[in-house]
């Protein structure tokens, strides 16, 4: 019952988001796109940008990984993956993608045209090595987002961590250096490198909360307080951060990893 209420009034909430943010920004676009083949392009480039940003900042920035840590809580994939969130994260994601996409003058129509193709294909990409061994999907692992990148994205090995974040194009990734490949050698270990309980609910929807609470009750003054709140998750005021950048780049360094 819990998991249905989660979900359902995430989804609510999300609605509501997406309502709100086109009645307040559509006005403000310097132009407005149509319903044609080449604006839907522009408006899936555009709709990417948004996914990209809502989604980076949930890996960079303590608060919001608070809403998206259960996602990468499961620690085996298959499709019911798709469905594991946290229910004020929709309403988090759909507020930042559908403002982007409003102020740079999509069109709702084909907002949502494209929201629900997003949608669909974002649950594919979460498909098991049970019902898809090999999930790069032949030449076009090389053009667009597959299976296999999406699960490079939910593996705590330090070279895949925090990499791949787009959904469908991964333009964005290539662009802002975050894409990564999945290594022939590199067996993907699912899940989040908090030492948790993925078996239980509370510890996959409220751990990382917890977790924030503690860090902020115990940091000394309000700016390390304020800090832990924005700061990327492994920040620590003492300056022995244990982000997964530091983790990854020293990975690199040691390794001598081509990207
Ligand atoms: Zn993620
Ligand atoms: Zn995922």
């Amino acid at each position: 019952l819990i998991y249905i209420f989660n979900r359902f009034v995430g989804r609510f909430i999300a609605i509501a988001m997406v309502a709100f943010c086109i009645g307040l920004f559509q006005h403000l676009a310097p132009f407005q796109t149509s319903f044609t083949w080449y604006w839907f392009i522009y408006g899936y480039i555009v709709w990417e940008f948004g996914h990209f940003l809502y989604h980076y900042w949930g890996h960079k920035v303590r608060l919001f990984w608070c809403l998206h840590s259960t996602h990468h809580a499961p620690e085996n994939m298959n499709l019911t993956v798709t469905y594991a969130h946290f229910f004020l994260e929709a309403p988090y994601a759909d507020t930042i993608r559908t403002t982007v996409c409003i102020l740079l003058g999509v069109k709702p129509e084909l907002l949502f045209l494209i929201m629900f193709i997003d949608g669909t294909y974002g649950a594919f990409i979460h498909v098991g090595e049970n019902l898809l061994k090999d999930g790069r999907l032949g030449f076009l692992n090389k053009i667009i987002l597959t299976p296999s990148h999406h699960r490079v994205h939910h593996a705590r090995n330090p070279l895949y961590m925090d990499t791949n974040f787009c959904n469908l194009l991964n333009i964005w990734d290539k662009f802002f250096g975050t894409y990564q490949d999945e290594d022939k050698n590199i067996k993907v270990e699912y899940g989040i490198t908090r030492k948790m309980d993925s078996g239980n609910f509370l510890d996959v929807y409220f751990g990382e909360i917890v977790a924030l609470f503690k860090d902020v009750y115990k940091a000394p003054g309000l700016k390390n307080k304020l800090l832990y709140v924005i700061m990327p998750p492994g920040w620590d005021h003492s300056g022995e951060h244990k982000t997964a950048k530091i983790v990854r780049d020293n990975y690199l360094i040691t390794h001598k990893v081509k990207n």
